[in-house]
Formats: C-alpha cells, structure tokens, sequence
C-alpha cells in the first residue's frame, strides 16, 4: 500500500470516522484515514472498528496506538526474560 493510495481510499472514509467532527487529525498530528487491516501501516492509519471507536474517545490513531504498544511489549519482553523461550 502507497501512502497516496491508502489518503485517496481513507480520506472518503475519515468522515465515518469523525462523524461529522472537522478535526481529522490525531493527537500527534496525523491527518487520519480508515483502511482495514492488521496493523498500523502509515501514521494516521486506523484499520479496525476497535480502531474508529478508540480514535473517537483518545483521538489517537492505531499507528500511534501500536507503537506506543509495541513499545510496552518490548519492555514487558525484556522484564519477563526471553530466556524462557530459548
Ligand atoms: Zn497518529
């Protein structure tokens, strides 16, 4: 996905996403744009109706959402000892 087609899809949709509401960026400043899929690919990407709902309350899409994640993960990794694993 290329970051102009992911804006021509998403951007139709962002107003589902906004309801209305002019303000379609997310708290970091990422114009939004709604593709459904797996995971956060662009900033502003929200891929999931977990995702819409989410954006409504934080306003905060799943690009920002997933790595603020990812990072927790990391350190919750790191904390709970990959040496279980291997
Ligand atoms: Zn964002």
């Amino acid at each position: 996905m290329t970051v102009s087609s992911a804006v021509q899809i998403g951007y139709r949709l962002a107003n589902e996403v906004n309801e209305g509401n002019p303000a379609n960026n997310c708290v970091n400043g990422h114009p939004i744009f709604y593709v459904e899929g797996q995971a956060g690919e662009l900033p502003g990407h929200i891929y999931s109706e977990a995702g819409m709902r989410e954006f409504r309350i934080s306003r905060m899409c799943e690009w920002c959402f997933d790595d603020m994640c990812i990072e927790e993960d990391d350190d919750f990794d790191l904390s709970e000892g990959e040496g279980l694993l291997y």
